[in-house]
């Protein structure tokens, strides 16, 4: 069984660590440069201001009301891995799923155990860090997040979803996944809750909705499928993660790593037209391996103007990494997050630090030498090759890129 904590109004929660005059009142979190609402209270929700709102367009007898604070990705960075602290002291396995999520695993925990535990993970982690959190719990991803949605609605903030009687409560727009544009389209096919989903037939499902929909049909179903994330058009941030193949212990090493993620994600990021407003890096060392120091830093921080240039995102991941780095640990796995993620030429720029237009040529540029001969055709030094053996992704199984590289053309004799 997995489980899905996550922070409640995460941005607006860590605001409310430090500063106790905003308990209990609306406040709102805007994203760079002030412009739009990227995280509310609840008392900021039921005031009605929108997510993605801007600031002036809040009618001016609400504005008085609203607590407003300008997004500090350096302490929600830090907040976000003293969280994931207390989790990998509670549960098996921990896995960062973005800056306020992580699932977790329940195995070993016996079924009547779980709430309790999940219980027990909540209260520990307001009472160490000051952030209020919620865990859904379900044999798949896509059901713990299911329950998620529910367990904010009730007093124990827990939710197991155990079977089919509790799909029926769930539009088939609370489903992970399932954005806005399907969930119309679905809803016009009378397929209105979870269960609908879950009960479709599979092949006419695939037939017009494509293999994404179908995994999370697999999901609801209890079936674990991997690769979600594609299917998350409307995720709030971009986040590249992987297990080194091995682990490293050197900075140059880690930082070669993490600048490989930065690149990913800023090649996904200009893939959906978007600017990144904050960078956030985490490093971990091996959960598993007994004995071993644990070191789980995360960091973030604001880029002065959104971009999309790989190159200022390159340059905040590098010297996040060599802000973290301790030496004397044995490095497993690294993250590379894009906060506060706006459609690209909507920011307002900075007086002092307008973007350079020659910046969008240029990545179109490697976007377009990378699609075409193969990804990292064209790259940055600071993510040259690896060495053999060092954190590569173990691909001793790849095939060869038969269609892309020259070199690995399928030879007839
Ligand atoms: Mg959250």
């Amino acid at each position: 069984m997995l489980g899905l904590v996550d922070g409640n109004n995460f941005y607006a929660s860590c605001e409310r660590v430090f500063d106790a005059s905003l308990r209990g009142q609306p406040v709102v979190v805007l994203s760079n440069n002030d412009g739009c609402a990227i995280a509310r209270s609840s008392e900021c929700k039921a005031l009605g201001v929108k997510m993605g709102q801007p600031i002036h367009e809040v009618p001016t007898h609400i504005r008085r009301q609203l607590k407003v604070r300008s997004a500090n990705f350096a302490l929600y960075g830090d907040l976000s891995g003293r969280v994931v602290s207390v989790l990998r002291d509670l549960f098996p396995a921990v896995e960062v799923y973005s800056i306020d999520e992580s699932f977790v695993s329940f195995d070993g925990i016996p079924a009547d155990q779980r709430e309790r535990v999940a219980g027990q993970a909540r209260e520990r982690i307001m009472k160490w860090t000051g952030i209020p959190c919620c865990v859904g719990i379900g044999s798949t991803k896509t059901l713990a997040k299911l329950g998620n949605k529910r367990a904010k609605t009730t007093d124990s903030g827990v939710e197991e979803i155990t079977g089919d009687h509790q799909l029926q409560d769930f539009a088939v727009g609370d489903v992970w996944g399932v954005g806005r544009k399907w969930a119309a389209k679905l809803g016009a096919e009378g397929i209105l809750t979870a269960l609908d989903l879950a009960n479709t037939s599979p092949d006419a499902l695939r037939a017009r909705y494509g293999v994404v929909l179908a995994r999370t049909q697999l999901e609801l179903q209890g079936v674990a499928c991997g690769q979600l994330e594609e299917s998350e058009p409307d995720r709030k941030q971009i986040v590249v993660s992987r297990s080194f193949g091995r682990e490293v212990v050197e900075l140059d090493d880690v930082a070669q790593a993490v600048a490989t993620f930065a690149i990913r994600a800023s090649e996904k990021l200009r893939a959906r037209s978007l600017s990144a407003g904050g960078v956030w890096v985490w490093l971990d060392t091996n959960p598993f391996k007994s004995g071993a120091k644990q070191y789980h830093p995360s960091r973030a921080m604001q880029l002065i103007t959104p971009s999309a240039d790989t190159r200022e995102v390159l340059a905040m991941a590098q010297a996040l990494v060599r802000s973290m780095y301790r030496k004397g640990y044995a490095y497993k796995k690294a993250g590379v997050g894009l906060l506060d993620l706006s459609p690209c030429g909507t920011q307002q720029s900075d007086l002092f630090a307008s973007v350079d237009p020659r910046s969008t040529k240029l990545m179109a540029v490697l976007d377009q030498t990378n699609r075409r001969f193969g990804r990292g055709s064209m790259g940055f030094a600071s993510a040259h090759r690896p060495k053999p053996g060092q954190w590569a992704m173990r691909q001793e199984h790849l095939s060869p890129s038969y269609t892309t590289k020259w070199d690995q053309l399928l030879k007839v004799r």
